[in-house]
């Protein structure tokens, strides 16, 4: 990768003219006079993911009921049918992903499916910088099994606040853990924790590891079969741009097909006997058996187009676009915004860190709200981080040149100081 950059303009839109990748941006729809820099939020819309939704709704309104049968039973089908297409993205067998829930839900249920705490071993390993949500999920599971969170979470703490010593987190494999759930790129300072180190270590302690991929899949490599995890959680609308609460993956380690789901529903049952409407449930011994109630296609829809650009091509020239696009905004902050009290905040290293740049000033919230207004979408993270995501697919050099040149002047007039400090209800 060639990272001698400079920072002219000129420089910028010559990168742009030697991205191969250049030319996917016109399959998204990108608004004029904005620049959009938080797709690892909400990714955003595709022609291809607008094509794949109004073919589902077409076929709904003509069909009817019978949109369950036609074309093979596609839509009947259609979490094996989207499974299919992820599961290269994160290098597993299709019939290991399941296309369910939400990644709230989908811990509930792998949780509810692998964690079986005994009088010795008990307890759940968490981080302390997860994203919240994981952490309700897993004091809420503990609950459920007639435990007390204080006592059976186990919580690695951050020495930082920032970043997770992977060390640390190995220690705290005590005998008496059962099972680990953990980010794989953290939300907010990017850090990318080694799955395969981590997932070792818990296996060889005879303990479940599973991870959370949210702001890993559609930004960076992975290997899960290599890896050998038992169970990962994702959502689909940040990187993979699946839509506003788009169904959400699972995987399931193929070893663990015979176990029974958690959380069993009708969808989950072998297709043979499903519609005998038998009040037995016969799961189905493939990750598919982890679906429960009847698929939301309208919010699977999307994905079936999307993810036909991810395969095109592959996240290989995806992450290396994205080591590339982010290297070139770190060096610009660097170079023209370190004068200002802005500063990097992830790890340097590509293979530590994820697909967005975690930019740091003390006046964050006020900087974000001036970006804004002046056609940047960011997104803020308590309590001074400034998340500034490139996307492989669709962000340009010069809108990384633009969105730099765009906070050195809100620094340099300080602009933020018309505006409130007060959050908003999405910050
Ligand atoms: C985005 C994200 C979630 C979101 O969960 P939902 O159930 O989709 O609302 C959960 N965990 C992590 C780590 C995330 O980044």
């Amino acid at each position: 990768m060639d990272t001698a950059f400079n920072t002219t303009k000129e420089f910028a839109e010559a990168l742009d003219k030697a991205d191969v990748l250049h030319h996917v941006r016109d399959r998204f729809y990108i608004q004029p006079h904005e620049i959009y820099m938080d797709g690892n939020s909400l990714g955003l819309a595709s022609k291809d993911a607008e094509a794949s939704l109004l073919n589902a709704l077409e076929v709904w309104k003509k069909e009817g009921i019978k949109i369950w049968n036609i074309e093979d039973s596609k839509y009947y089908h259609y979490s094996k049918h989207i499974a299919s297409q992820m599961a290269p993205l994160i290098g597993v067998e299709s019939d290991e992903v399941v296309i369910v829930g939400s990644t709230t839900s989908n811990i509930h249920q792998a949780l509810s499916t692998f964690y079986e705490p005994t009088d010795k071993k008990y307890k759940i390993l968490v981080d302390d910088l997860n994203f919240p949500t994981d952490r309700y999920a897993v004091d809420s599971q503990v609950r459920q099994k007639g435990l007390d969170p204080k006592n059976a979470v186990k919580v690695v703490k951050s020495s930082d606040g920032v970043f997770i010593d992977e060390d640390a987190i190995i220690e705290a494999m005590t005998d008496d853990v059962a099972l680990i759930l953990l980010p794989t790129v953290l939300y907010r300072s990017a850090q990318v924790l080694d799955m395969k180190k981590l997932t070792m270590a818990a296996k060889e302690r005879d303990i479940i590891i599973g991870w959370d991929l949210c702001h890993a899949i559609g930004a960076i490599e992975m290997d899960l079969t290599q890896i050998d995890a038992d169970f990962a959680v994702w959502c689909t609308y940040k990187y993979l741009s699946g839509g506003p609460g788009a169904t959400a993956g699972l995987y399931i380690n193929k070893r663990h097909f015979n176990r029974n789901p958690g959380t069993a529903g009708w969808f989950g049952n072998k297709d043979e006997t499903q519609f005998q409407l038998n009040h037995t449930f016969e799961h189905q011994p493939d990750a598919s058996g982890w679906q429960v109630g009847t698929p939301n296609i309208l919010s699977m829809a999307p994905l079936e187009g999307v993810l036909n650009i991810f395969n095109e091509i592959g996240m290989h020239a995806i992450r290396n676009k994205s080591l590339h696009i982010t290297a070139y905004l770190m060096y610009l902050i660097d170079e023209k915004l370190s004068d200002y009290g802005y500063s990097v905040g992830n790890l340097r290293d590509d293979f530590k860190r994820g697909g967005h740049v975690c930019l740091v000033h003390n006046e964050a919230y006020r900087i974000s709200l001036a970006l804004k207004d002046k056609g940047v979408i960011p997104d803020f993270r308590e309590p001074n981080v400034i998340r500034l995501a490139p996307i492989a697919l669709y962000t340009s050099y010069e809108e990384v040149y633009k969105v730099v040149e765009i906070l050195e002047e809100i620094a340099q007039d300080h602009l933020y100081e018309q505006y409130s400090n007060k959050r908003g209800l999405v910050v």
